[in-house]
């Protein structure tokens, strides 16, 4: 039996990337499409609690797969498709986003978001972006992935794990081996940018180049720059596990310090 695969994106239900991926794992797959009605880049990991959710089927032209379009974010996409009533889903494929998800990136990036959801509802995910949307074919990126899908479902994730895969925008035969790499760190210069309207008043654009922070060796972004597939494991457990044990180590004195009496509780006038 073929296993079942629910693809969703953050471009929209009618990005290529999402159709170049779609066409490519439709042989192996019985696929299950669960996303966006329009365009979500960046809107992280929200989710949608304050208006009703929508899931309407819409025909993916010449492709033979159940589609579902969605009002909802990419995360609401993943909840929609494995919890609804279509069936079980033996893993999730956030993609193929036109532009890196790198570093710090993930956690704007709605692909990766959905990706994440999957992981924290259980199910085994892989979120896949073509770093250079420029210049790149969704093509290379498709073909990873119909070859992941199978590598996952072997190797299975642990609870709570995902890949994040970046392909970069050459053609397979061009690109050097993929790497296994962990999350580089991006921030952004000169990041708002002020201006004018007509009537005086202030706005703001975020604009500049990510500048990179580490972007060495084992890196995604180290990757990507040299013209390999990164896949980075990512898990949902954010704890800071060498913070938490050096905090431990002084926890009776923060702790005493918390929870002192004698200090703002007291102080006259708040
Ligand atoms: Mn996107």
């Amino acid at each position: 039996m073929k296993p079942r695969v629910l693809v969703t994106n953050d471009d929209g239900i009618q990005a290529p990337g999402l159709r170049c991926l779609v066409a490519h794992l439709c042989e192996d797959s019985d696929l299950l499409v669960v996303a966006p009605e329009r365009q979500q880049s960046a809107v992280g990991h929200s989710i949608t609690l304050h208006k009703p959710l929508r899931m309407d089927l819409t025909p993916l032209a010449g492709l033979p797969v159940r589609a579902f379009q969605s009002n909802g974010t990419p995360a609401d996409c993943v909840v929609l498709g494995a919890l609804s009533h279509t069936g079980p889903v033996d893993l999730v494929v956030s993609g193929i986003n036109a532009g890196a998800n790198l570093g710090e990136e993930v956690f704007y990036s709605g692909t990766v978001s959905a990706a994440l959801e999957a992981a924290i509802q259980g199910i085994p995910a892989f979120a896949i972006s073509l770093a250079d949307k420029e210049n790149g074919s969704f093509e290379p990126a498709a073909r990873l992935a119909r070859r992941l899908v199978g590598f996952v479902l072997e190797l299975g994730l642990p609870r709570g794990t995902l890949l994040n895969v970046n392909v970069p925008g050459l053609p397979l035969e061009r690109q050097a081996p993929p790497v296994v790499t962990r999350l580089g760190r991006s921030c952004y210069a000169n990041q708002i940018e002020e201006r004018k309207d007509p009537w005086g008043r202030s706005y703001f654009w975020f604009s500049g180049e990510p500048e990179e922070v580490d972007s060495g060796p084992g890196t995604d972004i180290g990757a990507v720059a040299e013209g390999r597939t990164s896949i980075t494991p990512m898990h949902t457990d954010l704890s800071d596990d060498s913070l938490v044990e050096k905090l431990r180590a002084q926890q009776d004195g923060l702790a005493a310090r918390l929870m002192e009496t004698v200090g703002d509780g007291n102080r006259e006038g708040w």
